[in-house]
């Protein structure tokens, strides 16, 4: 006979599988819920009743098919956008976009400050982070109790368990504490993931039912990252600082990082890289503290399309630095799938030959035969939907899937 953990467990599973399947499907009627997750009507029958009692399913008469001549009729099943909120604050140079969702993933409202980011003393970030977040808040008429938890996505190195930004070009100040004093000023739980990560979160997100794969997306523009999805999850690493591909080593003693390194990828593959090798500066060379500007990026670019050899030069450096990168990589984790992605892959056909020969080179044909690269276009927002995904999904798989979660 099943003891009560057992039960306990598998009715968490349940709920679980449920939730998840109107987050993919939307809505749908009790049969449908059935063939989506495979129980039977009875156990779904039971566990969307509770599911209504606690306010986090919402039924509406299906207006989209008539009602059948005789029965009762078609009562589709949706989650109840009211059920939480939840807060997605992106901080990258410069900059804090603020933006609220509720429980379905619908964007409330959405709010850009500008913060002279670079200067910060480590210990003010997170006081301005929770005074941006309270004011935002206050503008929508909502309080912290509305919100269930708040996600904090920034570019650079983070340790995820400690909630702590490790290293950011965003501020020349490093470990900067985050998820403690934002969650301690504003009264709300807080979570903190590096931007990379989101971007892959929010592609397995979208295609939940059917990647459970290995996939890198490497993300190319003012530096280089990667987000990494091992089995279908993202993964963090021991201290969530996991895929910090940008700071892999390509040369030794190589080129200046911005990480304070010599010879890291980003070294050569990121703008300010890129453009160092084109102006034929030594390696030595301080990486700026701000964003190259997109229009130097885009003459650059043209330069090199009209065939000057500098230009051209400095793509292939890129090219070859991301390519052997990604061959170690390939050969580390055999992944199925790169998705390469950021606003540097306007420049994708510069860099492409070199990428696809320092692959070739770098790993055995049995090894690369099977990996996909596809190219995704930047879209910045893919950051914010990817991390209001991930604090909605781990609202339903860690609170919302207990029966006993309103206590
Ligand atoms: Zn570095």
């Amino acid at each position: 006979m099943m003891n009560k953990a057992d039960s306990d467990l598998i009715r968490r599973q349940n709920r679980h599988l449920v939730l998840e399947s109107l987050r993919f499907a939307g809505r749908a009627p009790r049969t449908e819920l059935g063939r989506l997750t495979g129980l039977s009507l009875a156990t779904i029958t039971s566990i969307t009743t509770q599911l209504l009692n606690e306010g986090l399913l919402v039924e509406d008469a299906n207006a989209a098919q008539p009602a059948p001549r005789r029965g009762r009729p078609t009562v589709d099943l949706a989650l109840n956008p009211q059920a939480a909120h939840v807060v997605a604050v992106k901080i990258s140079i410069d900059r804090f976009e603020l933006v609220l969702a509720d429980y379905t993933g619908t964007r409330m409202t959405h709010s850009v400050k500008t913060v002279a980011t670079h200067d910060m003393q480590a210990s003010d970030v997170g006081r301005k982070g929770a005074q941006l977040i309270l004011e935002f808040l206050h503008a929508q008429n909502k309080t912290a109790a509305d919100v269930r938890i708040i996600g904090i996505a920034v570019q650079g190195a983070v340790e995820t368990g400690a909630g702590h930004l490790v290293w950011s070009p965003a501020f020349k100040a490093g470990n900067i504490p985050l998820t403690d004093p934002i969650s301690a000023l504003t009264g709300i739980a807080c979570s903190l993931s590096n931007d990379a990560n989101m971007i892959a979160e929010g592609l397995m997100a979208r295609e939940h039912y059917q990647y459970k794969g290995t996939a890198a997306v490497a993300f190319m523009g003012y530096g280089v990252g990667m987000g990494l999805v091992i089995d279908g999850k993202t993964y963090h690493g021991s201290t969530g600082a996991a895929a910090e591909f940008g700071h892999m080593n390509h040369i030794p003693h190589g080129a200046l990082c911005r990480c304070g390194r010599a010879g890291c990828i980003e070294a050569y593959a990121s703008d300010y890289g890129i453009l160092r090798s084109a102006e034929n500066l030594p390696v030595t060379t301080l990486p700026p503290t701000y964003a190259v500007e997109p229009e130097v990026m885009a003459a650059l670019e043209k330069a090199a399309r009209n065939g000057d050899k500098a230009a051209l030069d400095a793509y292939k450096l890129a090219g070859e630095a991301i390519g052997f990168g990604l061959a170690r990589m390939i050969a580390l984790l055999n992944p199925d799938r790169i998705v390469i992605s950021g606003p540097g892959i306007r420049a994708f056909d510069l860099v492409e030959p070199a990428i696809k020969s320092a692959i070739e080179e770098g790993v055995v044909l049995a090894l690369r035969q099977n990996v996909k690269i596809e190219i995704l276009p930047m879209d910045h927002d893919m950051i914010i939907s990817g991390t209001i995904d991930k604090l909605l999904h781990g609202l339903d798989r860690e609170v919302f899937s207990r029966a006993d979660h309103a206590g």
